[in-house]
C-alpha cells in the first residue's frame, strides 16, 4: 500500500487533505472574495446556518457549522464557492 499510494497517505495524514476530493472529512467549502458579489443566495439555502455575511458584501462560511451537504456551491451564481 505505501508502495503505491505514499503520496495519498502523506497527503491524508501528513496534510490532512484529501487531493481527490472524496474525503467528506477532510473537505472544506470556501468562499473565494474576490468572486463572492453578496448576493446571499448560499445563506438562504444552506440547512444548518453555516454562512454569514451583508448583503452586497462577502460571506463566509463556518467550517465548524458546515455539514459539507454541497447545497451552497450549487446554488451560488458566480463560482465563488469551492472545495479545498
Ligand atoms: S451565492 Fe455566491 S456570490 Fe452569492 S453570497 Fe454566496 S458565495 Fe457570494
Ligand atoms: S456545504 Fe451545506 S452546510 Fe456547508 S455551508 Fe454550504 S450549504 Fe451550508
Amino acid at each position: 500500500m505505501m508502495e503505491n499510494y505514499y503520496d495519498e497517505y502523506v497527503a491524508h495524514v501528513t496534510d490532512k487533505k484529501c487531493p481527490a476530493g472524496q474525503c467528506k472529512s477532510l473537505m472544506e467549502y470556501v468562499i473565494n472574495a474576490e468572486n463572492c458579489v453578496g448576493c446571499t443566495a448560499c445563506a438562504r439555502v444552506c440547512p444548518v446556518n453555516a454562512i454569514s455575511g451583508e448583503r452586497k458584501e462577502v460571506h463566509h462560511i463556518d467550517p465548524s457549522i458546515c455539514i459539507k451537504c454541497g447545497a451552497c456551491m450549487e446554488k451560488c451564481k458566480f463560482d465563488a464557492i469551492f472545495i479545498r
